[in-house]
């Protein structure tokens, strides 16, 4: 007989029938294919055609494509065919949407009712409510940039990315994608920065382009990231506060059946699983979100979602609105949705592999290999000033993956290591070495397609199919896979960083080719350059491996093995000159963000040793000393008995111990700088918590079924 709460909660997880959903049917009674319904609660392109005039349409076109700003009349054009449609769909209210530098995002809502000079109510929307709104910002974290006496921020559209329609059970808001900054134009959130490190990117990707005698006026960022969440069922959730306040299981004992048998990976889809993933894409196809591929993942319980490719403000927005319909439509189908790092020990945790890479206004990869020399040269070229940006900036690139959850994954087998290299496949590492080591015929870009085979490359980088999954920055054939990346994180502060790194590697490109002459014969003397100095950077092995630690280390690759050491490189100069170089954050919009993250790390940590300092204290302890007192009862009954009771008695003891000592690492915190502190939540507090869990799960496999309130592992992650 097993815990009745927990006997409850089993049964009723594996009583619940599958939810359908009504889908939108066609006149004929067939469902609406996606391709008609695709972007229907979206003000796209095509709506802004229907229902702006001609001028005002061009006018915006202009402002996508050129990064010109919007007059007034224009907005004001926008606004009203906007509010129409809107009306039209069922909507009452409308809100600037935004992403604080929390990670996720942020809105307030305003009803379109107003009233007329003669007092009756109308709806009302005009340009400047488009284009701008002033939430009160002083409770989202600055980072300490914007003091009291200027509380205040303000919301600004971003055009290029289409206003949508969020439902919820009983109305309809407007959704303004926004960028959210002070009022000496400081970005406060993560998106601003986003677009500038993109201008930033195709303004070095334009030159470098010209260099090669290829005129082109914008280059782009095309970012595709692949969500990987997890799912159990809402009734153990009630038991398990772990689960709901932290987003992971902070206690529980080895399930008997892991993922040893990898039977989970690319199986089947559960049915009651695969009605929710119906729904969530029913409404992300509705908001215009590519959601194109879906399977399971490695670990029980574990999926993935990857959409289309997009530009890569758009890719942001499209996967913090991924998040939020995964967690909305979970509950529906009473699932609660885990997009934490490592939300079950023993199994692999989740990331969020961010597919990025380059491309002209022309639509040509660059990236891609192509067809001719001349496309091939520039592959080369942009294909060593990634790898020389990476190799330049990888401490910085390591910080902006660093988490509190993603310590639980980096370097843990499972995932990359905390080592920031790049994995390239056999053929395009000869390829490099063959340039870097620099026999002078291979400058000639003519001869070098010959004498190394780089015609072969379209071929060959299509088919490169044994990707190295330890990898943390992979190629993959016409893009890189940057796979170090939290699942919980938002995908804009890793990708501003990355196009930041790679827009100084072009530049260095640029300006060692003009220092050698011009034409090919220079730009592949500066490519040479690139390859030599990023070579440290390349590594094809198994990035699981104990020897790669000490061989990186060998190379001079940096090593933060937790998100305090990673962070400190946001606060380095070197930092503060690349970021202000490319126009990206200004010194103190930079170190706003080394403040926030090292703040949010703290307060993770400081919540997750309350939780389990609660837990022990009011579930744990208090049903381990309950066995206990029988089982002393019971040790009268015979030798087996009595070494039951002595064992069990060695293990509460060493949980009581490790109870204490968290209470002593979380005294010993401090009330020093959050730098100071996140130093002792990482040395002291966290390695606590994992000791006292150890603890509790040696306890946990000793107490009667009958006595243990908290789901078990192999019932969250086995009967869903
Ligand atoms: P995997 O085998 O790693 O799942 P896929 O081919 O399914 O690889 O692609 C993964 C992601 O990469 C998808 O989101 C896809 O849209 C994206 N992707 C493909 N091409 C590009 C590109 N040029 N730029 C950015 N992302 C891309
Ligand atoms: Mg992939």
């Amino acid at each position: 007989m097993s815990h009745p709460a927990r006997t409850e909660a089993v049964q009723k997880a594996a009583s619940r029938s599958i939810r359908t959903f009504p889908r939108p049917m066609d006149a004929q009674g067939r469902p609406v294919r996606v391709s008609v319904l695709y972007g229907s609660r979206t003000f796209n392109a095509d709506r802004m055609r229907e229902r702006v005039p001609p001028e005002v349409f061009a006018r915006w076109s202009d402002t996508i494509e050129h990064g010109r700003k919007l007059d007034r009349p224009v907005a004001d054009a926008i606004a009203h065919a906007v509010k129409e449609w809107a009306l039209e769909n069922g909507v009452s209210h409308f809100c600037h949407w935004f992403h604080p530098m929390t990670g996720s995002t942020a809105e307030k809502h305003d009803a379109f009712l107003w009233f007329d000079k003669d007092g009756r109510p109308i709806e009302k929307f005009t340009g400047s409510m488009l284009l701008q709104s002033e939430p009160d910002a002083s409770s989202f974290p600055s980072g300490g940039m914007r003091s009291t006496f200027e509380a205040r921020g303000y919301t600004a559209w971003d055009p290029t990315s289409p206003m949508f329609i969020m439902e919820s059970p009983n109305g309809r808001t407007l959704c303004i994608p926004s960028a959210f900054l002070g009022y000496h134009g400081q970005a406060l959130d993560e998106k601003a920065p986003l677009l500038r490190s993109m201008e930033a990117l195709s303004r070095s990707a334009t030159k470098l382009l010209g260099l090669l005698g290829e005129t082109v006026h914008r280059v782009t960022v095309t970012v595709g990231p692949e969500q990987e969440y997890f799912l159990i069922d809402r009734a153990y959730a009630g038991l398990r506060s772990d689960l709901v306040i932290a987003g992971r299981s902070l206690l529980g004992a080895r399930a008997p059946k892991g993922q040893m048998l990898e039977d989970h990976y690319f199986g089947s889809i559960p049915p009651r699983v695969h009605a929710f993933m119906e729904e969530v894409e029913l409404e992300l196809y509705q908001l215009g979100v590519s959601a194109k591929t879906r399977h399971n993942e490695v670990a029980p319980c574990q999926f993935e979602l990857a959409p289309i490719y997009a530009e890569a403000n758009i890719a942001a927005d499209h996967n913090q609105i991924v998040m939020q319909t995964l967690r909305r439509v979970a509950l529906r189908h009473d699932f609660l949705l885990l997009l934490h790092e490592k939300p079950f020990a023993f199994v692999n945790g989740s990331g969020k592999h961010i597919n990025w890479s380059m491309q002209d206004a022309r639509g040509e990869n660059l990236l891609d290999p192509g067809k001719n020399p001349q496309e091939n040269l520039r592959f080369l070229t942009f294909l060593a000033a990634t790898l020389l940006g990476v190799y330049r900036h990888s401490a910085v690139l390591r910080a902006s993956i660093a988490s509190h959850g993603n310590d639980f994954r980096l370097g843990a087998n499972e995932a990359p290591p905390a080592i920031i290299s790049v994995f390239l496949g056999d053929f395009l590492t000869r390829i490099c070495d063959g340039i870097a080591s620099g026999d002078v015929s291979v400058l000639d870009p003519g001869k070098a397609m010959i004498e190394l085979g780089i015609s072969r490359l379209p071929a060959i980088a299509k088919d490169n199919t044994d990707r190295n999954r330890t990898s943390p920055f992979a190629f993959t054939g016409n893009k890189f896979e940057f796979r170090a990346v939290g699942a919980s994180a938002s995908i804009s502060f890793p990708t501003t960083c990355l196009n930041a790194a790679v827009a100084d590697g072009i530049d260095q490109i640029s300006a060692w080719a003009a220092a050698e002459g011009s034409g090919a014969t220079a730009v592949m003397a500066a490519v040479r350059r690139a390859l030599v100095e990023s070579a440290p950077v390349r590594f094809d092995g198994n990035g699981y491996g104990a020897e790669w630690v000490v061989e990186a280390e060998r190379r001079g690759l940096p090593h933060a093995r937790n998100t305090p050491a990673a962070l400190r490189a946001l606060a380095t100069d070197g930092a503060a000159a690349l970021f202000a170089r490319h126009g990206v954050f200004s010194h103190e919009e930079l170190h706003s963000r080394f403040e926030v993250r090292v703040e949010q790390y703290n307060k993770k940590v400081e919540i997750e040793a309350d939780v389990l300092r609660d837990l022990v204290d009011t579930v744990v302890l208090p049903v381990a000393i309950a066995e206990l007192a029988d089982a002393r009862v019971q040790g009268e009954v015979g030798p087996a008995a009595a070494r039951r009771y002595h064992e069990l008695r060695a293990r509460v003891e060493a949980l009581d111990a490790a109870r204490q000592a968290l209470e002593f690492a979380s005294h010993g915190v401090g009330e020093g700088s959050e730098a100071d502190r996140a130093t002792a939540f990482c040395g002291h507090v966290v390695p606590a918590l994992s000791t006292l869990r150890e603890a509790c799960d040696s306890v946990e496999a000793m107490v009667s079924d009958s006595r243990w309130p908290l789901p078990r592992y192999r019932e969250m992650l086995f009967l869903s």
